[in-house]
């Protein structure tokens, strides 16, 4: 538990810095790419301006990055209401709709009758079904059933995704939820998915776990609350 308080702390700072990180290196970037342009203009000296343009270059690859921490930094505040959490998932299969059957990927879904609302931020919901949904996508090339269940369980709403992908092997499912992880390939994968939706759940006063094996699937497993209001 020390262990995972510890995790969700440090995905609460990663946004404070990247927001802190963005003022501090974007305004000394600012200043060495605007010398960098000047002295360009000012030589005719192809070395120095092969020199001068990997500066401009680099400077810029390191905005970008930045900019990519700030849009996951600056999550909007959230709004808890009654979420009907069948009514979300519809709508983003419905996003997916294409995409699924593109990838021979049929999709399959159970709802318990009369299933409570849960207390729970929109969009966030959607975040998270996006980010499993995706995952799903990308653990079927060859297709395959994905799976979404909503069933109520001890005053919560369990959500269930499940997929009958490449599954993991055990020392990559201990690393899932962990900032940067990632089994993609360069440029592919941010590894930041998982923390994503970890993060959001446990927002919620929620719970998160996972199952899975190699050559059979994922099964990722939510609890969340129901709403009492
Ligand atoms: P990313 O998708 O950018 O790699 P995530 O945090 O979403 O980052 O996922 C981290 C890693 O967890 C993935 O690279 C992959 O190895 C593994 N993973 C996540 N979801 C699944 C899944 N449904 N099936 C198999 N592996 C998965």
């Amino acid at each position: 538990l020390q262990a995972q308080l510890r995790r969700t702390e440090r995905v609460a700072e990663l946004g404070t810095v990247a927001s802190g990180m963005a003022h501090e290196i974007g305004t000394p970037m600012n200043v060495i790419l605007g010398r960098a342009e000047y002295l360009m203009e000012r030589t005719k000296e192809e070395p120095v301006r092969k020199g001068l343009q990997t500066i401009v270059s680099q400077v810029e690859r390191i905005t970008r990055v930045m900019n990519q921490l700030l849009a996951f930094a600056r999550r909007r505040p959230v709004e808890h209401r009654a979420l009907d959490l069948r009514q979300t998932i519809e709508d983003n299969l419905e996003i997916f709709q294409e995409r699924l059957s593109h990838s021979n990927i049929s999709v399959e879904t159970s709802f318990a009758d009369a299933c409570p609302l849960v207390h729970a931020d929109a969009d966030q919901m959607s975040q998270v079904l996006i980010n499993l949904v995706m995952n799903a996508i990308h653990a079927m090339p060859g297709g395959g059933l994905l799976k979404l269940a909503l069933t109520p369980d001890r005053g919560m709403v369990r959500l269930t995704v499940a997929d009958t992908g490449h599954g993991m092997p055990r020392d990559v499912i201990a690393k899932v939820f962990d900032p940067f992880f990632t089994t993609k390939e360069f440029g592919k994968g941010t590894g930041l998915g998982l923390t994503v939706v970890k993060g959001i759940i446990e927002e919620h006063s929620g719970t998160i776990e996972v199952e899975s094996e190699p050559e059979r699937g994922t099964t990722f497993t939510i609890c969340l609350p129901i709403d009492k209001s």
